[in-house]
């Protein structure tokens, strides 16, 4: 019984796994420097997200992976961030297979999102913020792997 019941949860759980870690940095070569020794390998990406106003810098850790976040812009959000809290975990990301219909399922629970709808992200993803307030204080990434045409 226990075990139909945990493969029924395994079939319909839509969170997969933690995907990434953001991390707001304010200076974003001395922080990649920085992880690059902590971690003993290179990032395998830098990408820009203009619209959001945000530098990213990737590196791979097992199946998961650490994104620092560095403001192009002061009024960007991550920007805003900084120029009111110190350096630190931003955020957590968590790996979905299908981010339209989590949004309805977490809308469902009552969780409040900062968007209705998936936004290009970086690193080839959809993704979707849920607010802290919905989850302790935590701000939460949903993200799902963009096809690709
Ligand atoms: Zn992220």
């Amino acid at each position: 019984m226990l075990v139909l019941y945990h493969n029924f949860l395994k079939k319909y759980q839509m969170i997969k796994k933690i995907e990434h870690l953001g991390i707001a940095v304010k200076d974003l070569n001395e922080a990649t420097n920085t992880y690059q020794a902590l971690l003993n390998k290179a990032p395998y990406k830098t990408e820009t997200v203009e619209r959001e106003g945000v530098e990213t810098v990737f590196f791979e850790c097992g199946e998961s992976k650490i994104e620092l976040l560095g403001a192009t812009k002061e009024d960007s959000p991550i920007g805003k961030y900084l120029s009111k809290q110190k350096e630190g975990i931003h955020h957590i990301a968590f790996y979905v297979d299908d981010l339209t219909s989590e949004i309805k399922r977490l809308q469902n629970e009552g969780f409040q999102l900062l968007s209705d709808t998936p936004k290009p992200g970086a690193d080839q993803k959809n993704i979707v913020f849920l607010h802290p307030k919905s989850n302790h204080g935590v701000l939460i990434e949903l993200c799902e792997d963009r096809s690709q045409f």
